[in-house]
């Protein structure tokens, strides 16, 4: 699912969590606590639930969305992509973000490039038969 097609569809909605997390025998109250907006997608709601006996709320991003940045998944990927393959940050910041001043337009780049470079290390350290190989790209 893209983020269009779960913002279209409201995927909030169909956002199912069988038990609590914290208590996954039951017996806790734990329920449905409503959704929360994100900025990006515009529109976008995130499922939430609430454990009482926890006092902690449980949300659930979809597969499409990116957590802990606005957007979507496909979003960061672009942005990645078009890092690595520009003559630089600079250039990359000057066509994935024109709207805004350069330096900021560099920090948004750098840090979806770190992110993604970051998850990949580690990826390659939990998975080395697989990946040691490979290129982090
Ligand atoms: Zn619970």
């Amino acid at each position: 699912m893209t983020g269009e097609q779960y913002v279209t569809e409201q995927g909030w909605l169909k956002a199912s969590l069988t038990c609590c997390p914290l208590h996954p025998a039951g017996g806790c109250g734990f329920a449905r606590h409503g959704s929360y907006p994100r900025k990006r997608p515009w529109g976008a709601r995130i499922a939430r639930w609430y454990c009482p006996l926890g006092r902690r709320t449980f949300s659930l991003i979809p597969d499409c969305l990116a957590a802990r940045w606005p957007g979507t998944l496909q979003g960061v990927e672009v942005a990645v992509m078009t890092a690595e393959t520009a003559p630089s940050l600079v250039a990359a910041a000057r066509v994935l973000r024109p709207e805004i001043e350069e330096a900021g337009a560099v920090r948004w780049v750098r840090r979806r490039k770190n992110g993604v470079s970051d998850g990949l290390h580690r990826l390659r350290g939990l998975l080395p038969e697989l990946l040691a190989d490979c290129a982090l790209t």
